[in-house]
């Protein structure tokens, strides 16, 4: 395979002279900082937040790197996975020239990244339990295909996609291969990080919005070569991650502990609702999730999520969405949230 980082890139972009903010140029902590045209009397609020933060969020990456195994040089932070996926698009795709290619039912985000930024979409289908088409996929290559998104454990779906045919697109595509793991969390398969020594054209993101239960504070990674990060870095905007964000973050992950035992928790009250699901005669498919969330079949699911929504009971309805006919995806709730709405489905479909 040859794949060439230069070549795949818009060509604006390789000799893109970014922002230099003022903490690019004097990155010491101690001093008289009179180039930001910072408040020096602190903040209105009881916390300070004067000072810009650290744009590269090194002391963050550092401890980030540990827990996951790669280098600081190989994690980009995002404002929230979305903005990775913007930067991606901004990076690669040639709006009206270049596509992507989707494997649908997926993550809506692909998609609308795609419009916003001009950038034609190719979909090939996921098979009927959710697997990938190949060869499918390597017939809708061409010479301006720059990305294939795979999403595993897919959503909606929930189910992880098959390692050997992921591996088999990095081996054999010679543009960038973006693998999702926002569920990785929820399973004990190894993550696509492993095989980034393998693959300069791999770059897989993550996100403390689901199990680490930080979905309000937006911070998403990405990794990837030292090479493609750096390109991410050129391109975001300086101050992408605010201090408050990474200094709650870097807290955060001295208590993975808690993460755990919250995960383990989530698994168990998947179980659950998969328990009394099983018991409702007319749900007609309850789909394998390796997420925290159930992808699940009723009649007429338009009308059972209107009703849900009479009883208070949110759940997201996939029913006109490809291969998900009728289904909703359940987020996996507490204990008295499952029971809720295990309570309100029985009523509506008995
Ligand atoms: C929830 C989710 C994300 C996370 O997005 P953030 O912007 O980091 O909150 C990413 N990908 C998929 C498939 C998701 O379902």
């Amino acid at each position: 395979m040859s794949f060439d980082l230069n070549s795949l890139l818009r060509p604006h972009i390789v000799n893109l002279q970014p922002y230099t903010s003022a903490r690019d140029e004097y990155t010491g902590k101690e001093g008289v900082f009179l180039d930001a045209n910072e408040n020096p009397y602190g903040s209105i609020t009881d916390q300070d937040f004067n000072r810009y933060p650290d744009p590269y969020q090194s002391e963050l990456k550092e401890k980030i790197a540990a827990i996951k195994n790669v280098k600081p040089s190989q994690i980009f932070l995002g404002n929230g996975s979305d903005e990775a996926i913007d930067l991606l698009f901004r990076a690669f795709c040639n709006p009206g020239v270049d596509n992507v290619i989707l494997l649908p039912p997926t993550y809506g985000m692909y998609e609308v990244s795609a419009s916003i930024n001009d950038v034609a979409v190719k979909k090939v289908p996921l098979t009927a339990d959710f697997q990938l088409q190949t060869d499918l996929i390597f017939e809708a290559i061409n010479d301006k295909t720059k990305i294939i998104f795979v999403c595993s454990p897919n959503n909606p779906s929930g189910n992880k996609v098959k390692r050997s045919d992921v591996l088999l697109l990095l081996k054999h595509f010679n543009g960038l291969v973006v693998v999702d793991e926002a569920y990785i969390d929820f399973n004990d398969e190894p993550s696509f990080t492993n095989h980034l020594k393998d693959f300069p054209n791999l770059l897989v993101m993550q996100t403390f919005s689901k199990a680490w239960g930080l979905a309000s504070l937006r911070l998403g990674m990405a990794f990837a070569s030292e090479e493609l990060i750096k390109i991410l870095n050129r391109i975001k905007p300086p101050y992408n991650i605010s201090g408050l964000t990474q200094e709650t973050v870097l807290a955060a992950i001295d208590k993975q502990n808690k993460v755990d035992s919250m995960i383990q928790k989530i698994l168990d009250e998947r179980d659950f609702l998969e328990k009394h699901l099983l018991e409702i005669d007319a749900v007609q498919k309850i789909h394998p999730s390796q997420a925290n969330f159930l992808l699940v079949k009723v009649p007429a699911a338009n009308q059972v999520y209107e009703q849900l929504i009479e009883n208070k009971i949110i759940v997201r309805n996939r029913a006109k969405v490809q291969l998900c006919e009728n289904c909703l995806r359940i987020s996996v709730g507490t204990r008295d949230e499952n029971k809720a709405f295990i309570k309100a489905l029985k009523a509506i479909l008995d």
